[in-house]
């Protein structure tokens, strides 16, 4: 059962919230010349053009990356500039943004030599386009279950370990099993990065995550979410991240971000960030 498709949602404020953390915890990690292995488990299709008649049906970039592109002069925080420098690579002109680059753009981007990333994606026509897209890059795609797949990956040859898991949370049970794979993979690989994207549901749902990771015996893990503050009244009002072993200061870091976005004329949320569990 693979219905999701991220061209639907693509750019919308939880894509900004998971690509700014992303970008920020690889840049902080990068200060580092040591080699990183980047693995993004459920990759989508990398490339999403927000005229199409997907992303049009939703309209959710709108209030999303393009609040975030209009408003860019008025953003304080530094680490801002390597997201729009990218958003702006895929984007001429002044205008409103066209193109919107998925978890493995933003990945590749920034891959130096040392670093490899790779990329799992089940869904066939999804995993097509990954593919057409990743032809050129120097990069590893894998039509296989990411959790799985991820597990039978580590530890990794490179030093250090990046991870990003995505699911759509299309079944109810993958709450759960994001929890256990991440309690292996940590005993596979303690020192590793991993950041797990949720959405915060009316349903409560996200809790069965975050009560699973706390059960894995898993230490250090940072807890980032934004909540809309006119959310709809059923479905999703928010979007999670959760960050273990997050570099020193990316919490701080992270938070001015999301001050930076959260007014009103921008995105129209709140944050909170804090340990779901500590070290
Ligand atoms: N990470 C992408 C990004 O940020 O641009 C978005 C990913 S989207 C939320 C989730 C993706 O996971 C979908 O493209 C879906 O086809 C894929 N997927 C679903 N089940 C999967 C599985 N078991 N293994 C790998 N990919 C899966």
């Amino acid at each position: 059962m693979l219905s999701y498709l991220h061209a639907f949602h693509a750019g919308n404020f939880a894509d900004v919230q998971k690509h700014s953390s992303l970008a920020l915890a690889l840049a902080m990690m990068q200060s580092k010349t040591s080699g990183i292995a980047c693995f993004d488990t459920h990759a989508g299709s990398a490339i999403y053009d927000l005229r199409s008649e997907r992303a049009r049906k939703t309209g959710e970039a709108d209030y999303g990356v393009q609040k975030v592109w209009s408003g860019r002069d008025r953003l304080r925080s530094g680490d801002w500039k390597p997201f729009l420098d990218v958003l702006a690579g895929f984007n001429a002109g002044d205008g409103e943004l066209s193109v919107y680059p998925g978890s493995p753009v933003w990945y590749r981007h920034f891959l130096r030599p040392a670093d490899a990333l790779t990329l799992f994606e089940l869904h066939p026509s999804e995993s097509e386009q990954l593919a057409g897209w990743a032809a050129e890059a120097p990069v590893r795609v894998l039509k296989q279950d990411g959790l799985a797949g991820l597990l039978k990956q580590l530890p990794p040859k490179q030093p250090r370990l990046l991870t990003l898991i995505d699911p759509s949370y299309e079944i109810k049970s993958d709450y759960i099993e994001v929890a256990e794979t991440l309690g292996k993979a940590w005993q596979k690989c303690r020192h590793g990065v991993y950041l797990i994207w949720y959405p915060i549901l009316t349903s409560g749902l996200q809790q069965q995550l975050k009560d699973a990771v706390g059960r894995t015996g898993v230490r250090k893990v940072l807890c980032s979410e934004v909540h809309l503050r006119k959310p709809p009244e059923r479905g999703m009002v928010g979007s999670g991240m959760l960050v273990v072993n997050p570099p020193w200061g990316f919490d701080s870091r992270l938070s001015a971000m999301m001050s930076d976005v959260a007014g009103p004329d921008v995105l129209n949320l709140t944050h909170d960030i804090g340990w779901l569990v500590p070290e």
